[in-house]
């Protein structure tokens, strides 16, 4: 059990997007976890029973650590060589170049990299620390690493102020030549009645979903991999889309940050605290804790609609990170009417009714 996002250099970025909210940390001092703490870390992953393990590598920006870094990573793995390690790596692709990308082609790294929709959404959004829009140097990265048999996933991320855009979004990333891509919907976190800039209400996301869909449609390629409408499809055949945020595995997520602090999975920050890796023994001992107990407890309560709904078994109340207290008894996902229509919008297309 178990999937490890390691903050190796904790929430610090050569970048300065627009809606990030790392924006409001110090982005001058340079964090990255000591050799000490990542071997500590290799020790804790080593007592866990399955053989194969998943690791994230992340930041903030995790190509800042350096490459002397990821060559004692590869040590080490080597070193604990009665695991698999699978590695990946999410990216801005700024830093990328030939050495970084035969490193990543070498040892078998899936790299992930976040790009958002066309030139004019992403130059609007994800900019450097002088301001200037990143995408010219983010697709140099893509091209270096596609020079060495790399193709990137894409994470995409949507805002208010581009969820208007989708068909250029998508149409933009295409173009670029990514074919499998995941939308991430920027969660709205304001209270009831107070605006923000930035987050997705859920008619907002409902309506990108959409136009997606609809644009995904008429392209009429197989090849064109998009999570959220692999997810919906899976829905229609009753199948359960393979990803934490319909699945109801959030706690198999792990994030251990560069000090050797564990964390649940990075979108729900630091509220909850499972320990050390410094303190904790094993990964069993970091299970039984009751915070541990507790936390799962929590997020496993599904409120009244969700018990009674038609898409429980294949959403799972949907992403804890999205989750707003109500008075249904347990937090409901925000995003749980754009998900229902979603699914019938998706039917009906499908089966000819709309
Ligand atoms: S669609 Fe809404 S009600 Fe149904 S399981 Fe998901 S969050 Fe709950
Ligand atoms: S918080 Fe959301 S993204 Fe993170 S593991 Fe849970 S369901 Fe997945």
């Amino acid at each position: 059990m178990g999937s490890f996002q390691v903050k190796i250099v904790g929430d610090y970025c050569n970048l300065r997007c627009t809606y990030c909210r790392n924006r409001d940390f110090d982005q001058n001092t340079k964090t990255i976890m000591t050799l000490e703490t990542l071997e500590r870390f290799f020790v804790f992953l080593n007592s866990l029973p399955q053989e194969k393990i998943r690791v994230s590598w992340h930041g903030g920006e995790p190509l800042l650590a350096g490459k002397d870094f990821f060559n004692q990573i590869i040590r080490l793995e080597k070193k604990y060589s009665k695991k698999e390690w699978l590695n990946s790596v999410q990216t801005n692709a700024t830093l990328i170049d030939h050495e970084w990308a035969e490193f990543f082609s070498t040892n078998k790294f899936s790299v992930g990299v976040s790009v958002d929709g066309s030139e004019r959404t992403h130059n609007g959004a994800r900019l450097n620390a002088i301001k200037q829009g990143t995408y010219s140097k983010v697709i140099q990265g893509v091209k270096i690493l596609r020079c060495h048999n790399i193709y990137p996933g894409i994470i995409c991320t949507v805002t208010k102020k581009t969820f208007k855009y989708a068909d250029e979004m998508l149409h933009g990333l295409l173009d670029a030549g990514f074919k499998g891509i995941a939308f991430n919907a920027f969660y709205n976190t304001a209270s009831e009645g107070k605006r923000d800039v930035y987050g997705l209400t859920d008619e907002e996301w409902l309506c990108f979903l959409k136009k997606i869909f609809e644009t995904w449609l008429t392209l009429n390629n197989p090849e064109i991999k998009i999570r959220e409408l692999d997810g919906a499809l899976a829905w229609v055949k009753s199948k359960a889309a393979n990803y934490c945020m319909y699945k109801g595995t959030c706690y198999q997520w792990f994030v251990i940050d560069y000090e050797g602090k564990i964390y649940p999975c990075e979108r729900l920050g630091k509220a909850v605290t499972f320990g050390s890796i410094n303190s904790l023994k094993t990964f069993d001992e970091l299970i039984n804790q009751s915070v541990f107990v507790e936390w799962k407890k929590s997020i496993e309560r599904m409120p009244q609609k969700c018990q009674d709904c038609k898409l429980k078994m294949l959403c799972h109340n949907g992403c804890v990170s999205h989750r707003q207290a109500n008075n249904e008894g347990a937090p409901l996902y925000s995003y749980c009417e754009s998900r229902l229509k979603f699914y019938d919008y998706i039917n009906d297309r499908i089966n000819g009714r709309r």
